[in-house]
């Protein structure tokens, strides 16, 4: 995969337009996804600045802290064409941004997650400016991936499923949520990613909260575990998958019923992605099947999440989202069942939807696991 091809510079000529089509007079955005997805730098967020400056015509600039300039101009950045200007420690940057601007912006779309200071920072330094979201121009661009970024897609979960399919080497009954963890983590690191997000170890009880990390629990024989795991990849694009495995011993009581219903719930809401299907249908799938068998209030999320450059990112397949599929985009399926204070199961999968229907990223086994 050429980064030219994940990071191609027509993207800013591209936001540009979209930017102008909203009524917006620039675009400014600081570290994070928006600033990775067009100009390929993957930025550190700090508390010195760095900005995209993107008005609506005319030349983009990326202003950035003067130690920081030999990080910037050796991403892809410079090949995307913007002007690179730095600012030294003790200098005030924030008239930079309206240098850059060369003129009243009107309504500029402020990066979603900027920080708080620098909001306030750009609006002193741009009075009678009106701000608003950069989301609203980003959003509809990142939303359909492009072949680079399926093919990342696809590489990262290739990489998280080598990681679950090792399992065995580490989770058994005596060992601790924290120190199955711990393995999990390298295995991550030696799986390609760059960076470790998440791990989730949830045993027993624990597998009843969606988002419990690891503990000093010690796994104990006939216990569920829920694994959900994903780091990001030296491409920039995430991985996520779980798998719910059965630390030996005896399936508890009701745990093999309810992880049938669990499973053949995840299987029809994957196979009910495909272009024109809304999000909240593909989460109405799952949660009928889950909620027919009388486990409809122990399904306590929506069934899905987009993902991308971000690991939480549009579409959310969630009751309320009309939004139709279309080819290029990429989300979790990820039903859950989680019964307070016993046990719990989940099974994720990232897919793509594909122009006749859906690809899995993850092709792990997703029946229950006994170890
Ligand atoms: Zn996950
Ligand atoms: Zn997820």
């Amino acid at each position: 995969m050429r980064i030219d091809d994940l990071y191609p510079p027509e993207r800013l000529a591209r936001a540009q337009r979209a930017t102008a089509a909203a009524g917006l007079g620039a675009l400014l955005l600081t570290p994070g996804s928006d600033l990775r997805y067009l100009t390929g730098y993957n930025a550190h967020a700090q508390e010195r600045l760095t900005c995209l400056v993107l008005p609506a015509e005319g030349e983009p600039t990326l202003i950035v802290p003067t130690l920081e300039r030999p990080a910037a101009e050796a991403s892809p950045a410079p090949g995307t064409g913007v002007r690179i200007v730095d600012h030294p420690d003790g200098t005030d940057p924030y008239p930079l941004v309206a240098r850059a601007l060369g003129g009243p912006a009107g309504t500029v779309g402020l990066g979603n997650r900027m920080w708080a200071e620098q909001v306030l920072a750009l609006r002193a330094a741009l009075p009678g400016a009106e701000q608003r979201l950069a989301g609203e121009v980003l959003r509809e661009l990142r939303i359909r991936k492009s072949d680079a970024e399926v093919a990342a897609l696809r590489e990262a979960g290739a990489a998280i499923d080598a990681v679950h399919a090792r399992m065995g080497e580490w989770l058994r009954p005596g060992r601790t949520e924290t120190e199955v963890g711990a393995d999990i983590a390298a295995a991550i690191r030696e799986a390609g990613h760059a960076t470790v997000d998440f791990v989730i170890v949830a045993s027993g009880p624990n597998a009843a909260s969606p988002h419990h990390e690891t503990s000093h629990r010690r796994i104990e024989a006939g216990d569920p575990v829920v694994v959900d795991i994903g780091g990001t990849m030296p491409s920039g694009y995430c991985s996520d998958s779980t798998r719910t495995y059965l630390a030996g011993g005896d399936v508890p009581g009701d745990f093999a019923g309810y992880y049938a219903v669990l499973h053949a719930a995840q299987r029809a809401a994957v196979a009910a992605v495909r272009p024109g299907v809304t999000a909240e249908a593909v989460d109405a799938v799952a949660r009928d099947l889950i909620t027919e068998a009388g486990y409809g209030a122990a399904f306590l999320h929506r069934t899905g999440h987009g993902i991308g450059l971000d690991g939480h990112e549009e579409p959310y397949l969630v009751t309320g989202n009309p939004r139709p599929l279309e080819p290029g985009m990429a989300f979790s399926i990820e039903p859950g069942i989680y019964l307070a204070g016993r046990h719990g199961a989940r099974i994720e999968d990232i897919v793509v939807c594909t122009p006749d229907g859906v690809e899995r990223l993850n092709t792990t086994a997703t029946e229950l696991v006994p170890l």
